[in-house]
């Protein structure tokens, strides 16, 4: 290390990360993305995706693509403000408000994104934020960003919520929740939570990015799962995950969407995404929407995991989703065990403290349709090995 380097106080930083086993890097992908991958180099069969569906890869999205770029060239030039703002983004648009059944919608690039801007623009310094403890880190840096006080309930406490929202002073309320929890794979209990925000006159942001296109019988999300409808939710999803592409949008009233379009920091000053993105997209829409059998395979995948694993010391949390916890507890021997996996050719990730309270340190496994029941079985099989050899 070069000592006289004006970045060598981060150099020291990095090395106790490194010597603390918290120093993360990144495994190279060659070829498509699917549940067999090439990483650095071997096949691997992986249980680490968000492409719930198997659309990633999906050759009728991957021609729209090509015809959206042949159509509309491959950046969009400017932001949605000025002259970025294109047919395909849209048309897009119209399409998802109406598959979620809400009056508009507004893309944004990121889930991200999306969440800094809308929890930045509708709340600020005299308000007040309430969030479940396990939100994602997008609506959880929103909120320090919005500087309105943020006040974190015990997961999925209702009574506690409660009692939070019933001692709050502040004109503006906002609750905002994932829900689908990422590390967890439970479902956040929404219709008792818009009830709260309907008695105490709170707004309720819904972070979709785990339930649309997997939740619903048609794929629409929570809103379907629980057929839930009020004009107080500002629901937010993703399209980098069961949609297999990239980006997020926000449904609800019109009057929300033409105020965030105005005022939302990470739509106004940031350029549009390629309007091929948005071609894929409108390919995918029908996809999720006729996805009946993806879902009930990926349901079938659930249930084989759920049922066939009969492990002594580490346990599956109950989730009725495609993200399955492994709890192992200690988190060396979630290393291990994730390390056993990967020499074994499965790739599932370990997820340790901070990500996850102390002592429940898991395997995250993700299940997506474009698994085989014998993909499943051979994770199954090895999880019982690996369990097995670690305990000696
Ligand atoms: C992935 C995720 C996001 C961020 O979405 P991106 O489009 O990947 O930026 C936001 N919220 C939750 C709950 C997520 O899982």
């Amino acid at each position: 290390m070069n000592a006289n380097s004006p970045f060598s106080n981060l150099q020291a930083e990095l090395e106790q990360r490194e010597a603390d086993g918290r120093l993360r890097r990144r495994r190279l992908v060659d070829g498509m993305q699917q549940s067999r991958l090439e990483v650095d180099g071997a096949a691997v069969l992986s249980f680490c995706s968000n492409d719930y569906l198997g659309l990633a890869s999906h050759p009728e999205l991957v021609m729209a693509m090509q015809r959206g770029a042949g159509e509309a060239g491959v950046g969009a030039a400017a932001s949605h403000l000025i002259t970025g703002h294109h047919r395909l983004h849209h048309e897009l648009e119209m399409a998802l408000a109406s598959f979620v059944g809400r009056p508009g919608a507004l893309l944004f690039s990121t889930g991200y994104m999306a969440n800094l801007g809308v929890v930045t623009a509708l709340v600020g310094r005299h308000d007040a934020v309430f969030a479940d403890r396990l939100n994602h880190a997008s609506l959880n840096d929103a909120a320090v960003l919005s500087r309105a006080s943020l006040h974190r309930y015990a997961h999925n406490d209702v009574v506690a919520l409660e009692g939070l929202l019933a001692n709050s002073p502040a004109k503006r309320r906002l609750v905002m929740v994932d829900s689908v929890f990422s590390m967890d794979g439970d479902i956040a209990s929404l219709p008792q939570l818009l009830e709260l925000c309907e008695r105490y006159d709170a707004w309720l942001l819904i972070d979709d990015a785990h339930g649309f296109g997997v939740l619903g019988q048609h794929g629409r999300g929570v809103l379907e799962h629980f057929d839930l409808c009020s004009p107080r939710i500002i629901y937010m999803a993703t399209l980098g995950k069961a949609a297999g592409v990239s980006g997020a949008f926000v449904a609800g009233e019109p009057e929300l969407i033409a105020y965030l379009m105005q005022t939302a920091r990470t739509y106004v000053y940031t350029t549009a995404t390629p309007p091929a993105l948005a071609a894929a997209l409108l390919a995918a829409l029908p996809l999720i929407e006729q996805g009946v059998a993806r879902r009930a395979h990926l349901q079938r995948l659930i249930d084989t995991l759920r049922g066939g694993l009969a492990l002594r010391r580490w346990r599956l949390d109950a989730s009725t989703t495609p993200i399955q916890p492994l709890i192992i507890g200690h988190n060396d021997e979630a290393l291990d065990a994730s390390e056993y996996l990967r020499e074994h050719g499965i790739l599932v990730p370990a997820i340790r403290p901070p990500t996850v309270p102390q002592g429940t340190a898991r395997l995250r496994i993700s299940l997506s349709a474009a698994h085989s029941v014998a993909d499943v079985e051979l994770l199954i099989e090895t999880l019982h090995a690996a369990e097995g050899a670690l305990a000696q």
